[in-house]
C-alpha cells in the first residue's frame, strides 16, 4: 500500500512534517521494509480475535500492521515527543490505544485488564528498544501475563543466546530464563538496511512462543536460577568451582563434588554444558541437602 507508513518516504515525511529528531539514548531505530513487517506480523499468528502488545511504536509502523491484523492494540511509547504523531499516523484506526509510558514502570496486569478484556489471545510484537531487551523480556515473563507468544526485534547476538541449546559459548543463563518460559525460534536474521537511522549491530526476529508449564519442575524458581547464575560467573571455570565460591566459600569441597555426584554431574563439566533438566535436579539435591 502506497500509504504505508513503512517506506523510506512516508518516514521521512512524517518526520519532517512533525519536526521530529531521533533519539539515540531510547534506541530509535524505525523500519522502512515492508517485507520485515510482513515475517514479522505473521511469526505472531494474529487474528481477528487476538490482542497486540506492542513495546515502542514510534511514529507507527509495526503498529498499522497489527491494527490491521487484531482485534485490539495497545503500543505503549516512552517518548512524549511520539504521541501526537502516533495519533495523527493512526488516526484511521479505532482498535488502536496509544499509551504513555515507560514499559518497565506500567502495571501489565492492569493494562491486560482494561486493554484486552475482550480478546482471545494477546501477543507481545515490537521492534524493541536494543538497550533494554532483556529486562523487558524478562518482565513480561517473569509478571506470568497471559501471553500466546512474543515475538521481537533485538539485536542478533541476544537472540542467538535466546535460542542456543548446551554446549556451545553463546548458550548461558539468558538461555536458560527463556527457555524455562518458552520455545524460541529464530524467524531471520535482518540487516541493519532496513533502519532509519541504522543501527551498530545486526538485528534478528524471534519468536518466543510461551509454554503451558515451565520447561522443568522445579520447587524454588529464585533457588533454580541463582544456581544457573552461579554456574556462569566465571564461564571457563569447572561447574564445581563456581558453585564452590557461591555456595562453599567456607570450604567443603568433598560435600559439593558428593552432591554433583548424586546429581548425576561430573563435577568437572561446565556450566555451559549442563541442560535444564540437570540444573533442576542439581537445584533439587541441593535444596534436600539444605543448602
Ligand atoms: N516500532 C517502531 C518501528 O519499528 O519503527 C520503533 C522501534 S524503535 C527500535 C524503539 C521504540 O521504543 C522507540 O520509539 C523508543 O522511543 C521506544 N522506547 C524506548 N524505551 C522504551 C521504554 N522503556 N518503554 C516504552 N517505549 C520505549
Amino acid at each position: 500500500d502506497q500509504h504505508d507508513i513503512a517506506t523510506p518516504r512516508r518516514t521521512k515525511e512524517i518526520i519532517s512534517k512533525h519536526g521530529f529528531s531521533f533519539k539515540k539514548s531510547l534506541g530509535q531505530n524505525f523500519l522502512i521494509d515492508a517485507n520485515i513487517l510482513n515475517k514479522i506480523v505473521e511469526a505472531a499468528d494474529l487474528t481477528s480475535e487476538r490482542g497486540a502488545l506492542e513495546i515502542g511504536p514510534g511514529i507507527g509502523a509495526l503498529t498499522e500492521r497489527l491494527a490491521q491484523q487484531a482485534k485490539a492494540v495497545t503500543a505503549v511509547e516512552i517518548d512524549q515527543r511520539l504521541i501526537p504523531i502516533l495519533k495523527d499516523s493512526l488516526q484511521e484506526y479505532s482498535n488502536v490505544n496509544v499509551r504513555h509510558g515507560d514499559i518497565l514502570k506500567v502495571d501489565l496486569h492492569e493494562l491486560f485488564r482494561e486493554d484486552f478484556g475482550n480478546v482471545d489471545k494477546v501477543s507481545v510484537v515490537a521492534n524493541l528498544p536494543y538497550y533494554v531487551t532483556t529486562p523487558i523480556l524478562m518482565k513480561l515473563l517473569e509478571e506470568r501475563l497471559p501471553l500466546d507468544n512474543i515475538v521481537v526485534m533485538i539485536q542478533k547476538e541476544v537472540a542467538q543466546r535466546m535460542a542456543a541449546k548446551p554446549g556451545g559459548k553463546e548458550y548461558g543463563s539468558l538461555s536458560i530464563a527463556v527457555q524455562y518460559y518458552c520455545e524460541p525460534e529464530l524467524v531471520c536474521i535482518v540487516p541493519k538496511t532496513v533502519f532509519i537511522p541504522q543501527p551498530n549491530v545486526e538485528s534478528a526476529v524471534i519468536r518466543l512462543k510461551l509454554r503451558e508449564q515451565p520447561a522443568v519442575q522445579v520447587e524454588d524458581e529464585q533457588h533454580f536460577f541463582d544456581i544457573v547464575q552461579s554456574s556462569f560467573v566465571q564461564r571457563r571455570k569447572t561447574i564445581a568451582n563456581n558453585l564452590k565460591t557461591r555456595y562453599f566459600a567456607g570450604g567443603d569441597r568433598e560435600q559439593l563434588e558428593q552432591l554433583l555426584n548424586r546429581a548425576g554431574i561430573d563435577p568437572a563439566r561446565r556450566g555451559e554444558t549442563l541442560s535444564l533438566e540437570e540444573y533442576a535436579v542439581l537445584s533439587r539435591v541441593f535444596l534436600e541437602a539444605g543448602i
